[in-house]
């Protein structure tokens, strides 16, 4: 007998709504589980939140902020508290993470502290970057006086101004008189400014800053002056520290009214330096020296006493320094004993201390080419040819001594 509704069809459906009830179970179980996120207030279920867990995390994730430490104060029973400055964030009185001690900071240094309780977790170097592609740092140069030909005279002045004040400070405080702040080194390319510096420089046992000064002519508006500033910032920390700027016409030319308000970036640079030169203590140890081919082009506001108290002339060499050069720059070489120096010298007239290097290792080079294993006379007649009268249409001396 056919039944309109069989067991059959009954079981099967009741089957189907108890699937139905189990999915929804499940799907809210899913739910659950996957810490959906309420719509409303963008939190997860409450009853997955942990405290313990979240604890572990903030520990787990160690990135830490950068302070500068402004003040190092003590507090009840000589405890020792850091005033911070975090950047945009403000002030905040902090003590010291478990893995740093108190002589490791100095007032002005740079910190790292964490995000919890700002405590100092590490010391940072410096922000000033030595390897800022603007200068170039020797710690000592190992140029020394002897290693210079001639210029007698710009050494004599150059260790007055530069070597005494530093070496001798109580000689200048018991006279009374102040130690000039800076100098000027002018003449042709390749006469001895950059050497007689560094020499100074390892007399006085001198960090030497080497800063080409077209590096300072920046894109930006400000960023020249700034680093300037960041420069004499690094000097003050040296014990003893002599900027030298090379190439100051890049930047100390004088002003000019451009029609755009008569000021533009460069010269905003050059005023920096001059703000400088007045900023710092005279007989502190930072002296400036600056070199330039062209002296007469550089703005008086830069040149005048009071910032720039000495300028030393670098002419060409005489018969004299020329011999001496040569024998300088052949010292290392192997050479014929009967070399005469003061012959050569004679034969290369109005030649630059650079010229006369370039003969020793052009003579060098003829050695070379004909496999000999001294330098002759022969070679080095060879190469003031080559270098005094071959090259003399590249030679920019007689150019850079029109100033006078
Ligand atoms: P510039 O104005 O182009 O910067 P400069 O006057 O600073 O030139 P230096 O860099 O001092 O020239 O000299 C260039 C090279 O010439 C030196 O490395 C050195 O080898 C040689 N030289 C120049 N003058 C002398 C000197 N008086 N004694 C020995 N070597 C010298």
């Amino acid at each position: 007998m056919n039944t309109p509704f069989s067991l059959n069809y009954f079981s099967k459906s009741n089957i189907h709504v108890a699937f139905h009830e189990i999915n929804q179970k499940l799907k809210k179980k899913i739910d659950f589980l996957m810490e959906e996120i309420d719509d409303s207030t963008g939190l997860a279920p409450i009853s997955t939140w942990s405290l313990a867990e979240d604890n572990l995390r903030i520990d787990e994730n160690k990135t830490l902020q950068i302070a500068q430490c402004n003040q190092i104060l003590k507090g009840i029973r000589n405890q020792i508290i850091f005033v911070i400055h975090l950047k945009n964030v403000g002030k905040f009185l902090v003590n010291l993470g478990d893995q740093i001690s108190p002589t490791d900071i100095d007032e002005g240094s740079r910190v790292a502290v964490d995000r919890a309780k700002y405590q100092i977790q590490i010391t940072l170097p410096s922000k000033i970057d030595p390897q800022v592609s603007v200068m170039a740092i020797e710690e000592k140069p190992f140029v020394t006086y002897k290693d210079i030909g001639g210029c007698k005279f710009q050494i004599v002045n150059i260790r007055e101004v530069v070597e005494y004040p530093l070496l001798y400070p109580k000689k200048f405080t018991d006279l009374g008189i102040e130690a000039p702040k800076g100098v000027m080194l002018y003449g042709p390319p390749g006469t001895g400014k950059t050497l007689v510096a560094r020499a100074v420089a390892n007399r006085t046992d001198s960090c030497f800053i080497k800063v080409i000064c077209s590096e300072l002519v920046q894109k930006y508006i400000g960023e020249g002056a700034r680093l300037v500033r960041e420069l004499f910032q690094f000097a003050k920390r040296k014990t003893a520290c002599i900027i030298f700027f090379d190439e100051l016409d890049a930047i100390g030319g004088s002003r000019f009214d451009d029609g755009s308000g008569g000021d533009n970036e460069v010269q905003r640079t050059m005023l920096e330096i001059v703000n400088q030169l007045d900023g710092f203590e005279n007989r502190g140890n930072t002296k400036v020296l600056m070199a330039t081919n062209r002296p007469d082009t550089i703005d008086p506001a830069l040149t005048r006493p009071g910032r720039i108290d000495r300028k030393i002339e670098f002419g060409l060499p005489d018969l004299e320094s020329r011999a001496e050069i040569l024998k300088i720059h052949s010292l290392k070489m192997k050479y014929d004993s009967n070399l005469r120096f003061e012959m050569l010298a004679r034969l290369c007239p109005y030649s630059t201390g650079a010229d006369l290097r370039s003969i020793c290792t052009e003579a060098g080079m003829f050695a070379i080419r004909k496999n000999k294993k001294f330098v002759n006379e022969k070679d080095f007649l060879k190469a003031i040819n080559k270098v005094i009268n071959e090259y003399a249409r590249f030679s920019a001396t007689p150019k850079y001594l029109n100033y006078n």
